[in-house]
């Protein structure tokens, strides 16, 4: 499977983001669940102990005043008497210093005779001595007493003290105390007050009826929500119930889950934006250093490498360029070595065809010259027997006229086999000469021949030019070429002979616009017998001796077409000196 870096790299930050994040957030989420929970129950389990601290204060305070009514003497003299009104009159004289609360008087027989209706045993207490403050119930009305015993003499004449309603206001207070509802319940479980909403508080009421009170935070379900609950009884038997719901406590959930969504969701975008521009800053170069290598690839070996700030990278691409430009010194190498190699072969080939037409013209040569030799005496014979023969039928024309054209015939094969010997014939003395002297002379007698034919010949030669050959011979070749060239040419034809001294020696050219040599007959036109002049009773045999000559001067012949048109035979005659 393929895979693009850019993908991966995305992919990468996607699942490492994902397996990261989630679970961490999974993890904080639960975390921060338990700790609102532990929260919620630490607040209510310290509501209980601020309604026990608060209660204590409180009672001390009013058994201070519950002691002062008690204490007072015109409540003493008013219970020793049995004097109810006074009593009454007396206590509240007292009470009208603390404004909240109200007098609680009991006769001598424990009646109430002010105050809500105080149970027995509160009122044995006092004959004890004791001093209690607890909450009564009076008409389903609670209320915080606080009694002390009326004594005279040392005896027991009834009891005083204050109370104050215990419901609404302080359930109120409690609740903004402690940050959470409170239920308060009467001793028979029956609800004084609930601070929360209305609708829970009969079945919450129903539930912690049943409910065995503990220490601590206990929790809850009810009708699909969760509560936490702390309670405590106050002296008297009236519940104090604590409660939150779970939803409050928890109500920074959804927005702390959100928030985290949110903040998990901008940290994968920005993670995909920087994997994205990483990825890119990584694609880039490498995208760049493809296409280098696919020009590179495509023969431009000239391609610029694009360089890059990722080291690894940039490395990478300096070793390409190493490995290009040594790619490219090869091929020049190669290059160059190649090309030798064909000019080599090139020389190889005409050398080798070279030797080939001079191997076979030689062993040609000596065949035609033996042959010539061979045909030369019997030729002889036959003439001498034919001259015979014709002296003695003279006087018959007929055969007068078979014998002439015999002798002729006979002439012609002599001249042929004549020809063939000059190759081998040496042609004066002179074994050497001034080339451009026997081209002047050469154009001059062609000249001549060629006047008022419209036929131009000119000659293009240096000063001097030392040919190691003899006059007379370089004179045959080039009267054989020249003939060659008028018979190409035609008409308003342009003959031209040049004349250069080379490195190699001496060289001669003869040059025309004629209609040039077919491809086909370059291979053979040295050949003995190779004419394409059929009408014009061409032998053949004039290249043939010429290249024979120039060869037995240790020269050569080459012929070649112009590119211009026309045939061009080029003579190479060695030096005097190189002789
Ligand atoms: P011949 O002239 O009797 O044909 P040569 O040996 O002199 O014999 O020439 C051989 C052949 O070479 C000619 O028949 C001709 O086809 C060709 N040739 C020679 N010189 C030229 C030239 N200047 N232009 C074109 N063809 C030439």
């Amino acid at each position: 499977m393929r895979l693009s870096v850019n993908r991966a790299l995305i992919g990468f930050v996607v699942v490492v983001m994902l397996v990261g994040l989630v679970p961490a957030g999974i993890l904080l989420d639960r975390r921060l669940v338990n700790a609102l929970e532990d929260r919620a129950r630490a607040d209510l389990s310290s509501a209980v102990l601020v309604l026990q601290d608060r209660f204590d204060n409180q009672a001390g305070a009013r058994m201070m005043h519950a002691r002062e009514i008690a204490g007072s003497p015109a409540v003493t003299e008013a219970l020793r008497q049995g004097d109810s009104l006074a009593a009454l009159v007396a206590a509240r004289a007292v009470v009208a210093a603390f404004p909240e609360e109200q007098a609680v008087v009991l006769s001598p027989e424990g009646r109430t005779w002010l105050g809500p209706l105080i149970p027995a045993a509160l009122v044995d207490a006092t004959r004890d001595g004791g001093m209690p403050v607890e909450v009564v119930v009076d008409l389903r009305t609670l209320a915080t007493v606080a009694l002390a015993p009326v004594k005279h003499a040392g005896q027991w004449v009834g009891a005083a003290g204050i109370w104050v309603p215990f419901a609404d206001g302080e359930a109120a207070r409690l609740s903004a105390l402690t940050r959470a509802d409170v239920l308060l319940t009467a001793p028979d479980r029956s609800l004084v007050a609930y601070t929360g909403r209305a609708e829970p508080a009969m079945g919450l009421v129903g539930m912690l009826a049943e409910l065995p009170l503990v220490d601590g935070v206990q929790d809850l379900s009810w009708a699909g929500a969760r509560y936490f609950l702390a309670g405590a009884t106050v002296p008297g038997g009236a519940r104090i119930t604590f409660v939150r719901p779970a939803e409050d406590a928890m109500a920074l959930v959804p927005a702390l889950r959100g928030a985290g969504v949110v903040a998990l969701g901008l940290g994968l975008l920005v993670a995909l934006l920087v994997g994205a521009r990483a990825a890119a800053g990584l694609t880039r170069p490498v995208e760049a250093l493809t296409v280098a290598a696919e020009q590179v690839a495509g023969g431009n070996l000239r391609a610029p490498i694009p360089r890059t700030r990722v080291t690894e990278l940039d490395r990478m691409a300096v070793s390409f360029e190493a490995m290009r430009d040594t790619l490219a010194a090869r091929i020049e190498e190669l290059d160059r070595a190649n090309q030798e190699l064909e000019a080599r072969q090139e020389r190889l080939t005409t050398l080798q065809a070279e030797f080939i037409q001079r191997d076979r013209l030689s062993s040609t040569t000596r065949l035609l010259v033996q042959l010539a030799h061979e045909i030369r005496n019997p030729v002889a014979g036959v003439r001498n027997a034919l001259e015979l023969l014709r002296r003695r039928v003279q006087g018959d024309t007929e055969a007068m006229e078979f014998a002439d054209l015999a002798i002729d015939e006979l002439l012609r094969m002599h001249e042929l086999a004549e020809h063939m010997l000059d190759i081998h014939r040496p042609r004066g003395n002179q074994n050497s000469t001034d080339a451009t002297s026997v081209v002047r002379e050469v154009a001059a007698v062609v000249r001549l021949g060629t006047a008022g034919t419209g036929v131009m010949i000119e000659a293009d030669a240096e000063a001097a030019v030392p040919a190691a050959i003899g006059p007379d011979a370089l004179k045959q070749v080039l009267l054989n070429l020249v003939q060659n060239a008028r018979e190409a040419v035609g008409p308003k034809g342009r003959i031209v002979l040049r004349t250069r001294t080379t490195d190699q020696g001496a060289l001669v050219e003869v040059e025309d616009d004629g209609p040039g040599i077919e491809p086909k007959d370059l291979p053979r036109l040295f050949d003995a017998f190779f004419t394409t002049k059929e009408e014009l009773r061409g032998v053949g045999l004039g290249l043939y001796i010429a290249e024979g000559v120039v060869r037995g001067r240790g020269g050569r012949l080459m012929a070649s077409n112009r590119a211009e048109g026309g045939a061009r035979f080029t003579i190479e005659i060695p030096s005097v000196e190189a002789r």
